[in-house]
Formats: C-alpha cells, structure tokens, sequence
C-alpha cells in the first residue's frame, strides 16, 4: 500500500517561511523533508515526468532540498513542484486540506441510508445482547466471559441509537472530509458525542449486508460510543496476536464485536485460544521476539491513535483558539512531539477577548501537513510488527527488544521506501515510543495522557513523556 503524502496548498507557504525567526527556519526545514516524502511516494514513472516537466533533474531536487535557506528563485522551484504534483493527481490525495473544516452533514439521501442500517445494526447487537448468539459470543470472548461482552453489546445499541439522526434532532453521525480514511487507514473516528464516518462507509451504508463494510463499520463504532466504558483498539484484527489476546483486553477492543458480527453473518468461526501461539507466527522467530512484537504492535498502535488525537486538537485550535486558554504547554509537549513549529513561536498563548476575536498561537498548513504526514507513515507501520523476522545481533533486555523491533518497522515501512518520518531512526523509535504512551492501552495508568485525569475538557501532558524527555534534555545540554 502506498503511503499518501499530503502537502500544504503553495499559497500558503510564504506565510509559513515569512521572516527570519527560528520558527520560519524550521518551517522551511520541514516543508523540505515534506516534499522529500511526497516524491519518495510518488510512481517512478509519475516522478520522472513530473520533474522532465519542470526540467529540473534527481541532482536539481537533491540540492534543493539540502540548501540551509532558500532564496526567492529556489523557493519559487519548491512551489512549483508543488503545484505540478498537486497538478497531475488525479485522486486529489497529494493536497492538504488545510485548516477547513472537517467534516460535513449527512446529505437527505446518506442520512436515509444511515438510519435504516444504524436500526439493523442496533437490533443485531441487542440480539446478541439477549442471547441469541452465544456460540459466536463465547467462541471470540472466552467461555466466561460472554456475559460482559453481551453487556457491551447493549450499550453499544444503546449508543448508537443516541448518535443515529432521526426526523427530530440531528445526527451525531457526520461524514469526514479530510479523507482520513484513506491517508491514515482508519475506517472512522468516534467517542460518545460524534461518529465521523469516512465518505466510503457512508456509501456502504447503502448496502445493508451483515457482512457489508457499512454494518461492520457501525459495530465497530458504536462500541467506541459508549459514554462510559467504551472500548478502544487495544489490537486489530490484522495484528499480532489478536487470536491469542486475554479476555481482558478483548473486552476493551472494539474488533472483536465486529468478529463476532462477521462470524454470525458467516457462520464460519476463525480459532480463538486464549494465550495460545498465532499458529501464522513464523517458527523460526525467538519467543522473545515475538514477546516485543506483539508489545511494539501496541506500541504502534497507541502511537497512531495518539497522533490523530492531537491532530483533533491541534486542527480545533486553529479554528477556536477562544477554547483553549491554559493549554499552552500542552501545545507545546504536542508540537516537539509531532516534529512541528509551534513551539518555536515567540508568544504561545491563547485569549479568549470581550471585544475582539478570539487569538492563538499561529498554526499554519504546514504544521497541519506535518502531523498528517506522520499519521500516514504510522498508520502504514501499524500492526506491521508481526512481520518481523529479524532477530538482533546482541543481546537486548525486554525494552531494548521491542525497540529493536520497531525500528526495524520504522526501516521497512518508511525509511527504506525513501521516506523520512524524523531527524533519524533513533529519534523514530524515540518519538514513536513516546507518542505510544501517552495511550491508554500502553502506559502503566491505563489511561488517555493527553487529558487531564478526571476532566476529559483540561490537558494532560503537561510534560513530555519518556523517552522524549530525556531525548529533550541531553539535546537541550549539547
Ligand atoms: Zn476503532
């Protein structure tokens, strides 16, 4: 699968690169590295075409994009580039959207569709929720522990029901238009107030096939949805262990309510046995490392769900910067974290104003296409782990395995394909480790790092988490 790089619209890169601050330098240092990975990305043949277009040559580019700071001719080129990919794209994946809004309204005839299949989506959970399937129950949960799945079950009906439009109040279901779904591999994104569906499975709505994308879709969702004890996706289906995972963290993962779906709609049942070996994990492989392959999956993944957390965030206060008076420092952990500007910035405030527009800190395109990037190039490496076949030449603790393990992920999904996701793969794994600890599912609290505990509306992170700060330290000491 290709990685899609997504780059700022050329219009607004003179906003981004004005001035010869710190933060413009790093700016510009970033577009750089951007437009590296967008045509590391692109087809050979696609490439080759775009720069006998320009007539600029590989070397041309190469030089470009290793000068310290352009001048006006040097930048003009960059845009150029830009626009001429942006140009010959025909699915409009190589643009960012920018600081738009992002996501829309069903339309009258999505929400028709929506709503009947939300109906039978509702009423096959609480179905199962009343028993009427308990051979698939038990055969994904675990004999013990279909009780409590069945109790998901009913609030994830229930949820849906709440999110679901009807003719007297509108819908919770909303469609995306940053085209999440096909840059970062994610399907959809909801918590108990919202279900931002990608435009592909508002579509599928229309076909209302138990075994469909739509309805599979939507229990997946919904068991995000409950207000409280939703689940989250601890593992995926395509991960490293997911057959063999303990009845614990099944529970809490959204995948195995749509496993169960997909069996009954099937009838066929994929073996589950808990704690068992994945009968598909090579032989050959160490017990150790397959041990950090299945904790660096989780890593990955708290990674990326994090990194589209902050995302929300970060695109919310560029839009209602009013909102965010006091989450200043956690702009600033988030930004260092995402490898974007905004920490550079002389003034970091938010204020809120009586007689004047809100303000913030300038949050430009650039940095949103940043963190998108990242995104894609995560979501690329996510439940990647397991692929790993390659054990290290000395010896490694616990730690240092999985470490091992991610940076060969980081090598074969990124570095190796020509795309770089930071300064370098040490600062990879450094980021990554990072990024996946602030998730509930991989540090030891259990809980979402980014918010305050016990008050989802105040930050969290009010300080870099490890191994970042330590990274951050020796590097403020050199
Ligand atoms: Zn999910």
């Amino acid at each position: 699968m290709v990685t899609h790089i997504r780059l700022p619209d050329p219009k607004d890169i003179d906003e981004m690169l004005q001035g010869a601050s710190k933060r413009s330098e790093m700016a510009e240092r970033k577009l750089k590295t951007a437009i590296g990975n967008a045509l590391a990305s692109m087809q050979v043949a696609d490439k080759q075409k775009l720069l006998a277009d320009l007539t600029l040559t590989d070397a041309d580019v190469r030089i470009l994009l290793l000068r310290t700071r352009l001048d006006g001719p040097a930048l003009s080129r960059l845009k150029s580039i830009i626009t001429k990919m942006q140009a010959m794209d025909t699915s409009g994946l190589t643009t960012y959207p920018g600081i738009v809004p992002d996501t829309r309204e069903l339309s009258a005839e999505e929400k028709q569709h929506v709503t009947a299949l939300a109906a039978k989506v509702a009423q096959t959970m609480r179905d199962i929720a009343k028993g009427l399937h308990d051979t698939y129950v038990k055969n994904v949960f675990g004999v013990g522990h279909d009780t409590a799945a069945k109790a998901v079950f009913k609030n994830a009906a229930d949820a849906l029901d709440r999110l679901t439009p009807s003719f007297w109040s509108s819908s919770g279901i909303v469609v995306d238009l940053m085209r999440k779904n096909e840059v970062w591999c994610c399907g959809a994104l909801t918590n108990s107030t919202r279900m931002a569906l990608g435009q592909s499975a508002v579509a599928a709505a229309a076909n209302q096939d138990m075994n469909g994308l739509g309805f599979l879709t939507l229990v997946h969702e919904s068991t995000h949805a409950i207000a409280n004890g939703a689940t989250t996706d601890v593992l995926y289906e395509h991960h490293e262990g997911f057959l063999t995972a303990g009845a614990q963290a099944k529970l809490k993962t959204a995948d195995y309510y749509k496993e169960v779906v997909r069996q009954i709609a099937t009838g066929i049942g994929r073996v589950f046995v808990e704690g068992d070996v994945d009968p598909h994990l090579d032989k050959t492989r160490s017990p150790e490392l397959m041990q950090a392959a299945t904790t660096a999956d989780k890593v990955l993944n708290g990674a990326w769900v994090t990194a589209i957390r902050i995302q929300a965030a970060i695109h919310d206060m560029a839009r209602n910067p009013g909102g965010y008076v006091g989450w200043e420092t956690w702009l600033r952990n988030a930004s260092r974290l995402m490898g974007i500007t905004v920490h550079r910035e002389a003034k970091l405030a938010f204020e809120r104003n009586v007689f004047s527009a809100n303000t913030g800190p300038k949050i430009t395109s650039g940095d949103m296409a940043v963190i998108d990037n990242k995104i894609a190039m995560l979501g690329q490496c996510n439940g990647k782990a397991k692929h790993v076949l390659v054990e290290p030449t000395r010896r490694l603790n616990a730690e240092g395995f999985v470490d091992h393990v991610l940076e060969q992920v980081v090598r074969s999904y990124c570095t190796d394909t020509g795309l770089k996701f930071s300064k370098s793969i040490d600062k990879d794994v450094i980021v990554i480790r990072s990024l996946g600890v602030l998730h509930e599912s991989v540090n030891a609290s259990g809980r979402n790092m980014l918010i305050a505990l016990g008050d989802a509306s105040k930050p969290g992170l009010t300080e870099l988490p490890e191994p970042m700060k330590s990274y951050d330290a020796r590097a403020r000491m050199i």
